[in-house]
């Protein structure tokens, strides 16, 4: 297809929840999968919910999900007089007409149809009025004359659906295009929009089908080709309930924080509603190779957070440890202090990498290697009733580590900030981490001891915690001073007595 051209237009009234972020995904892989073009489109009209914050976190998140946009966000906010000069075109022609009925009074008479059990819609009282100017000076609106009483219908085909969908023109009410306070509505807004910036495609969701007549009505009377709808189910919570806060995280910002990767995001959102075979794992770039209209459910699609974790830990597993700390850094305001890009913090992170589900979940785990202040629960001391022989084993353990050969811990000082050799210093990283573990066989060997026997007492001095990443890894890390400081504080407690020294 030629000059494919979609659009993602959120009102930018919250941050960019997880419903809106799919919407601009397909509109954005579509466009892409087709070799045309993606537009951004802030509709802040509504000056009084719309927040600059919000557009901030809308245009971020999109860029953090890296779907972005062909040409220069559009703002209608910058738009007024063009909306304008066609509202008095349609005036012009009697196609539109001033409407000066207070609200009150359209109430009223809303209430006086719906008791008689017919549709509230406007009752042309102003249709046909010629207003003097002197009229005019008073607050009113402009309404759209809709074409009636001809047994016309005005629908569209819907690309999901794959449905036509079409209203008798006498169901749809003359609709307001511009406010009393001059502003468009959104039904007149998107259309001109869309129409100047040769959208050729609009998805959007399911909430917008009633809207799409009256759109269409619009298009044809102002001579503007229409473009092609699809509309997308919604999404549900796990109770069948729209997705709202009550399901936990609702936008984009709050996956982020959470320590979720946009790939990880990206995949899940394709995912909810659209299907490419069993394909699970889907990059962007195989999203944009594969995806259509046809393959999107028509039905709602349920959000599933544990598959979203299965998701992340996924993409999680597949970064290298370096990547990792940036990204966790990256969200670190939640955290204590960032972590160092170093050697050593990336040798952890390798190896905690695959027990994590989030970002903030590795952070966690690495707490015990950032903060030197281990608080040993009483539990571990009841648990594990420490006697003398642990003792001697603490001391020989100490020694070992001291004994260690510097070297190992130095790297033979390679830039151990990665930034001129990642590669070489994941090597060295390996190399000096195969050197402990070889060593501590020696140690438990000539020791008569096994590892299953003194893991947990060596787990439980340098974290505090019964599950760690492998003790070599964790020698390499803390480097020599500091596990000697852990073996020293834990033996220190066994013994009943802070701090004591060896
Ligand atoms: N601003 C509208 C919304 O956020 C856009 C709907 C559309 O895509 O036409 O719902």
């Amino acid at each position: 297809m030629n000059n494919i051209k979609t659009r993602f237009a959120p009102s930018p009234t919250g941050y960019l929840h997880i419903g809106g972020a799919r919407t601009a995904l397909f509109n954005y892989v579509y466009a892409k999968h087709n070799g045309g073009k993606f537009v951004l489109r802030i509709e802040d009209t509504d000056f009084e919910r719309s927040e600059k914050r919000f557009e901030e976190d809308i245009i971020e998140s999109l860029k953090w999900l890296s779907i972005i946009p062909d040409e220069e966000t559009v703002f209608q906010s910058d738009r007024l007089s063009i909306y304008r000069s066609y509202a008095d075109k349609l005036l012009k022609e009697d196609k539109a007409y001033y409407c000066f009925c207070s609200k009150e009074l359209l109430e009223e008479d809303r209430n006086k149809l719906t008791s008689e059990n017919k549709k509230p819609m406007y009752v042309g009282r102003c249709r046909e009025l010629k207003p003097g100017e002197a009229l005019l000076k008073t607050p009113h609106t402009i309404r759209f004359k809709v074409n009636r009483n001809t047994g016309a219908a005005t629908g569209f085909k819907d690309l999901i659906r794959n449905q036509y969908i079409s209203v008798n023109n006498d169901e749809i009410d003359d609709f307001v295009l511009v406010r009393e306070d001059g502003i468009p509505t959104y039904n007149f807004a998107v259309v001109i929009d869309d129409a100047l910036t040769g959208i050729t495609h609009i998805i959007r969701g399911d909430d917008h089908v009633s809207n799409t007549p009256k759109q269409i009505m619009l298009y044809n009377t102002l001579g503007f080709n229409a473009p092609e709808f699809a509309h997308v189910s919604m999404i549900l919570g796990a109770d069948g309930k729209r997705l709202s806060k009550r399901h936990g995280a609702t936008s984009v910002n709050q996956y982020k924080k959470e320590g979720f990767l946009p790939e990880a995001l990206v995949n899940y959102l394709i995912r909810l509603g659209w299907s490419h075979g069993n394909d699970e794992i889907l990059s962007m770039e195989e999203i944009i190779k594969y995806f259509d209209l046809k393959h999107i459910s028509k039905s709602a699609a349920i959000f599933n957070t544990e598959k979203l974790l299965w998701l992340n830990s996924h993409y999680i597993k597949s970064k290298d440890p370096f990547t990792l700390i940036d990204l966790i850094n990256d969200i670190r305001d939640d955290f204590q202090g960032a972590l160092n890009i170093d050697i050593k913090t990336a040798s952890l992170v390798d190896s905690l990498k695959s027990r994590a589900k989030t970002l903030v979940e590795l952070r966690q785990k690495l707490d015990f290697f950032v903060n030197d202040a281990i608080d040993y629960k009483d539990e571990i001391f009841s648990e594990y009733s420490f006697n003398e022989s642990n003792l001697a084993f603490l001391k020989l353990f100490r020694k070992f580590i001291e004994e260690l050969n510097n070297e190992i811990f130095n790297c033979g000082n390679v830039d151990l900030t990665y930034k001129t050799d990642k590669e070489n210093a994941l090597k060295i990283l390996k190399n000096s981490i195969e050197s402990i573990k070889a060593g501590f066989n020696d140690f438990l060997f000539k020791n008569n001891w096994t590892m299953k026997e003194k893991a947990m007492i060596i787990r439980l001095a340098f974290s505090g915690e019964k599950v760690s990443p492998p003790i070599y890894e964790i020698i390499f890390a803390l480097g020599k001073e500091r596990c000697i400081q852990r073996i020293d504080k834990f033996y220190g407690c066994i013994n009943g007595i802070n701090n004591t020294k060896v």
